[in-house]
C-alpha cells in the first residue's frame, strides 16, 4: 500500500506527456541570408522582430553543400538531408536521358493544372529522391494531420509538401495559384473562392512606395548594377503594371518582386486554414509558407538595397497577420510553433563588392561555356558537346557515346582548364570527386551537393566575390560561400526553449527538431539531428 502510494507520488510529479503542437508554421524567406537579417534587425519592431525576440534564433546556420539555391535549400529543409541523399542537386539539371535541361520538379505525367504546362517545368514531386516532413506527418498521424505548402514558386511549394502534402504556388502566366495532378485532380473550393478574388489584381497600377521616410534608408537608391524587370524602374516608387494596360503576366511578374506578393501569400495561408481546418484539433497539421517576393528582391536590387531594407520592413508588418490566424486556428499561441528559416543567402552585386575594394566580378555563365567549349572542340574534335548548369558542366556528344572519344580525359581536361581560370578556386570530375585531395575543404561540400546522373561531369567551384550569373545587372546565388550559404534558424512558441543561440548549426537539423516536436520518426532519408537544446520537451 505504502509502496503503490509512493509510486503514485513519484508519478504525479512527473511531466504530463508532452504534447506536439496542433499547428507548425513553417516559414522560408527565400534568399534571407544571416547578414541580411542581422543587419535589418534594428528595424524591425513588427512580428519578425518579435520572432526573434521571443524565439530560439541562430543567427548562423550553414548550408553544408555547394550549390546554395532554391530547390535543393527547400528540399534539405524539408527532408533533412543533403542533395547526395534527397537528390535535388539544384533548380534545374540536364537530363541524362534526353540531354536536355529540365527543372529539378519536372514531372511530365503530372502536370500543372489549371494552366499551361512549360516543357521540362516543375509540377510533381518525381525526381524527390527522400521523404519530407509532410509524408512523415501524414504517415504518422495515419493520415489525419495535413500539410498545405504554398509559395510564389513551385520548387519551393513541391519540395516542402513532398508527396503527400499540397502544394500551391502562383502562376504568372494565369495569375492564380496552381498545382500539379500528383497532388489534386480538381482545387478544393476554398481555393478557387480565394483564386476568384483575385487579389493581386488589385494591386494593378500601384506603386510600390517607402514604407518609412526616406532618410531611414541606408546607402542610395539608385545604383547601376541595379536591374530594370517588368517596367519596375531602379528607383522608388515602382509601379506595378509590367507595362502593361491590364492584368498579365508581366504585371505578375512585377507583382511577384513586390511585397504585395507577401501579403498575397498571407492571404492564401489564411484560406488555408479555413479551408482545410489547419490546427482544429489535436493531430499536428504543418502550415509551409515560402516568401519568394525577397529573392526577386535580391536578384534584382542586391541585399543592400533600398528595396531590400523596404521588402524587410514590409515582411516584418505582413507576417502579423500570418501569425494571428495561426495562432487563433490552433486556439492559442499555446499550441502553435512557428519555425522561419531561408534557403540560401545570396552575394552583393560584384560592382557594388568591387567598388568598396573587394577583388569582385561578374562572370557570364555564356562566356565561360564558349571558352570550355572552343577547347574542347580543339582537343577532343567537333562531336562532344558542352552544356552548363551553373557551376556543372555537362559533357555529351555522339564521339563519346560510341567510345571514339575517352571520356574520362575529355573530363580531366576540362577541369584542368577551369582550374585554370581567375574566377575558379577549385574544379572536380566526376572520376576524382572522392579521391582528390581536398586541401581547402571545398569538395566536401561539393559532395553532399552531388547525386549521379544528375549533377555534372565536372563541377567547379568559384572565388570569394566571383559572381556567376547572365544578367548584366543584379546578383546571384549558389556557391559554398557564406553570403550565399549561410542562413538563420528560428525556432519559437510550443516546446520551444527561447534563447539566442550562437553555435553554428545546419539547416539539415531543422526537419529532424520539427519531426522530434511534432513527436514522430525522423523523414527516412535524414541525417540531420535534433537540436536538443531548444526543445522544452513540453
Ligand atoms: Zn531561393
Amino acid at each position: 500500500m505504502i509502496r503503490a502510494l509512493a509510486l503514485m507520488a513519484a508519478l504525479a510529479t512527473l511531466p504530463a506527456a508532452a504534447r506536439p503542437p496542433r499547428l507548425t508554421l513553417l516559414i522560408t524567406v527565400d534568399a534571407l541570408g544571416s547578414d541580411v537579417l542581422l543587419r535589418n534587425r534594428p528595424r524591425l519592431q513588427g512580428a519578425l522582430g518579435r520572432l526573434l525576440d521571443t524565439g530560439a534564433y541562430y543567427p548562423y546556420a550553414r548550408y553544408a553543400y555547394a550549390k546554395c539555391r532554391t530547390a535543393p535549400g527547400h528540399t534539405t529543409l524539408a527532408t533533412g538531408a543533403n542533395p547526395w541523399r534527397h537528390g535535388i542537386v539544384d533548380n534545374r539539371w540536364v537530363d541524362a536521358a534526353t540531354g536536355k535541361l529540365v527543372y529539378a520538379y519536372v514531372d511530365p505525367t503530372h502536370p500543372v493544372l489549371e494552366a499551361t504546362q512549360k516543357p521540362g517545368g516543375d509540377s510533381g514531386p518525381a525526381n524527390l529522391m527522400a521523404e519530407t516532413l509532410a509524408d512523415r506527418l501524414r504517415l504518422a498521424t495515419q493520415e489525419r494531420g495535413k500539410t498545405v505548402s504554398m509559395s510564389f514558386k513551385s520548387r519551393s511549394a513541391i519540395a516542402m509538401a513532398g508527396r503527400l502534402g499540397q502544394a500551391w504556388w502562383f502562376d504568372a502566366s494565369v495569375g492564380k495559384f496552381v498545382t500539379g495532378t500528383w497532388y489534386t485532380k480538381e482545387f478544393p473550393a476554398w481555393m478557387k473562392q480565394f483564386n476568384e478574388r483575385k487579389v493581386a489584381d488589385a494591386s494593378f497600377g500601384k506603386k510600390w512606395e517607402l514604407m518609412r521616410p526616406r532618410e531611414e534608408y541606408v546607402g542610395e537608391d539608385d545604383r547601376s548594377y541595379e536591374a530594370d524587370s517588368y517596367g519596375l524602374g531602379r528607383t522608388f516608387p515602382h509601379p506595378l503594371t509590367g507595362g502593361l494596360t491590364a492584368p498579365g503576366t508581366d504585371f505578375y511578374k512585377a507583382y511577384a518582386v513586390s511585397p504585395d506578393s507577401h501579403t498575397l501569400l498571407v492571404e492564401a495561408a489564411k484560406a488555408a486554414i479555413a479551408g482545410e481546418g489547419l490546427g482544429q484539433d489535436a493531430v499536428p497539421d504543418l502550415l509551409a509558407v515560402s516568401f519568394s517576393g525577397t529573392d526577386e528582391v535580391f536578384h534584382e536590387y542586391g541585399p543592400y538595397s533600398w528595396e531590400m531594407q523596404d521588402t524587410m520592413l514590409r515582411l516584418d508588418q505582413a507576417l502579423g497577420a500570418l501569425f494571428t490566424a495561426a495562432e487563433r486556428a490552433a486556439g492559442g499561441r499555446a499550441n502553435l510553433t512557428i519555425v522561419l528559416v531561408a534557403d540560401h543567402g545570396g552575394a552583393t552585386p560584384p560592382e557594388q563588392w568591387a567598388e568598396a575594394g573587394l577583388p569582385a566580378q561578374r562572370i557570364q555563365p555564356k562566356t565561360v561555356l564558349q571558352d570550355v567549349s572552343a577547347m574542347v572542340k580543339e582537343r577532343f574534335g567537333p562531336d562532344v558537346t558542352v552544356l552548363m548548369e551553373e557551376m556543372d558542366v555537362y559533357l555529351r556528344g555522339p564521339a563519346l557515346e560510341s567510345g571514339k572519344v575517352d571520356g574520362a580525359q575529355v573530363r580531366r581536361a576540362v577541369a584542368d582548364w577551369l582550374a585554370k581560370q581567375p574566377h575558379v578556386l577549385t574544379a572536380v570530375t566526376r572520376d576524382e570527386l572522392y579521391t582528390a585531395p581536398d586541401p581547402m575543404g571545398y569538395l566536401a561540400a561539393v559532395r553532399k551537393g552531388y547525386f549521379p546522373g544528375r549533377s555534372g561531369d565536372v563541377m567547379y567551384v568559384p572565388r570569394p566575390f566571383h559572381v556567376l550569373y547572365y544578367a548584366p545587372d543584379g546578383s546571384n546565388h549558389g556557391t559554398p560561400h557564406s553570403y550565399d550559404a549561410q542562413v538563420p534558424v528560428v525556432f519559437a512558441g510550443k516546446g520551444i526553449k527561447p534563447g539566442l543561440y550562437l553555435t553554428e548549426t545546419d539547416p539539415v537539423n531543422v526537419a529532424p527538431t520539427i519531426a522530434a516536436l511534432l513527436e514522430m520518426g525522423m523523414p527516412a532519408s535524414a541525417e540531420g539531428k535534433p537540436l536538443t537544446e531548444v526543445l522544452t520537451g513540453k
